[in-house]
């Protein structure tokens, strides 16, 4: 297997710093499923050692484990040693699609969602426009109550489920390009719209900015900004990736702020990385790790600095589900949780298993559904012995998945980001 010259600093870190004490094992999705060693960050970390000294082959059967592997990072925050895992399976998808050995359904999603649609802020809008039609014309209401995807099979059926639903206004054609707090200014601060987010989640986006100004912060939505490219690093397309970033880069730079707060976790986790992507590169790498930074989950942002308004009294149970690349990535844990029970009334009910991955995984549960929904059980069991009413999470992912669970599972609870969760309770 020929490998980057960054694999194998990655593989030799890897294997100074991994004493195979096992210990991620238990933290760990895949392997709880099977319990199989091959399926455990211990063993991938042995296979892709195998691989690149030509003692296996790059078969199947090791781009099928390193694809059945979620990139949550858990192993990450259970090892003692500080094993980067997360770049090394990252950096291993990317030789897999070097050398053309992805499966054909993930080859073609990759193609036309990866490479086509998200690398383009034009494209996205087009797509977008396309399904928001789909979706307010009634076909989509057919196609799901007629059943007619069944035809195929029955996981296309569940899959179709999985969409998100589109906003009828699109973030950034909403906002000006900078907003300011009424009164005084306490701040500036520059605001990632990104890609799905922009025109799926546009209520969350102007819940942040409204918390922002409520707080006396100016923000900074600069309009020539693209998708992060986390999506594409964490599959394979680290080129991509790094044309995207290299984009925002140059488009956040034209600005002054003093942080670069993002809503989503996979975005904020990609851009705080932006630095180690560009490290060996002499053009961006200084401008690189000046950006990333900056960067601040919105959470990790609010917690820092006094919230000058209060917030309004709510009462409703709530629990919190921990973003992958919130926790692990980021290791942004009790930030939301300050952030939830900040507010008066809420009664906060901690889900078990917090920091287990719900299956969502970037495009994990549409190119393994089953494997996703073996995950995602788990994650609705314990959410429904909270008997909660909101569950709280902080990534796009993860929100559409936990909205399919609850659906599937006719639990009555909402799902809420935590900013939308405050905006809600100056709201009221
Ligand atoms: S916890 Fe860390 S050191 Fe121990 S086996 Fe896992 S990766 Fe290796
Ligand atoms: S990233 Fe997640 S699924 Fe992959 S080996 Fe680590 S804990 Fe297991």
């Amino acid at each position: 297997m020929a490998l980057t010259e960054t694999l194998k600093q990655h593989l030799n870190d890897v294997y100074n710093k991994c004493i195979h004490c096992g210990l991620c094992l238990p933290t760990c999705p895949t392997y709880n499923l099977n319990y199989r060693e091959e399926s455990s960050p211990r063993g991938r970390i042995r296979l892709v050692n195998s691989v690149q000294n030509d003692q296996l082959p790059l078969s199947d059967i090791f781009v099928d484990e390193m694809y059945f592997c979620l990139d949550c990072q858990a192993c990450e925050t259970a090892c003692p040693a500080g094993v980067h895992f997360g770049e090394l399976v990252e950096e291993a998808r990317n030789q897999i699609a070097e050398e053309h050995r992805e499966p054909f359904g993930l080859r073609f999603l990759k193609k036309i969602f990866l490479q086509n649609v998200l690398s383009s802020p034009g494209r996205i809008k087009s797509a977008a426009r396309l399904m928001r039609f789909y979706q307010r014309c009634g076909l989509n209401d057919a196609v799901e109550q007629s059943g007619i995807l069944k035809i195929f099979s029955n996981q296309l059926c569940e899959k179709h489920k999985l969409l998100p639903t589109i906003n009828d206004k699109f973030f950034d054609e909403e906002v000006a390009e900078v907003i300011s707090p009424n009164g005084e200014v306490r701040g500036r601060v520059a605001f990632l719209s990104g890609c799905i987010m922009n025109v799926a989640f546009a209520d969350i986006h102007h819940d942040a900015v409204d918390v922002l100004t409520a707080n006396g912060f100016e923000v900074v939505i600069p309009k020539k900004q693209v998708c992060c490219g986390s999506l594409h690093a964490h599959n394979g397309e680290i080129e991509a990736a790094k044309n995207l970033a290299r984009k925002n880069i140059e488009v956040f730079e034209r600005f002054q702020f003093d942080a670069l707060i993002t809503d989503s976790a996979g975005c904020g986790a990609f851009m705080k990385e932006y630095s180690r992507v560009f490290a060996d590169d002499e053009l961006y790498a200084s401008r690189a790790a000046s950006l990333s930074a900056k960067v601040k989950d919105i959470s990790e942002f609010l917690m820092e600095i006094e919230l000058t308004k209060k917030p309004g009294t709510m009462n409703i149970k709530v629990t919190y589900h921990e973003a992958c690349h919130l926790v692990h990535t980021q290791k942004i844990s009790q930030q939301p949780r300050q952030l939830i029970q900040s507010i008066p009334g809420i009664e906060f009910a901690e889900l078990p298993e917090a920091t287990w991955c719900c299956g969502s995984a970037g495009i994990y549960n549409v190119v393994r559904y089953d494997d996703s929904m073996k995950i995602l059980d788990r994650k609705m069991n314990n959410l429904a012995s909270t008997r909660a009413d909101i569950v709280v999470t902080a990534n796009p992912g993860c929100h559409l998945q936990l909205q399919y669970g609850i659906r599937k599972y006719r639990l009555n609870m909402e799902v809420v980001h935590p900013v939308s969760l405050l905006a809600r309770s100056y709201r009221s």
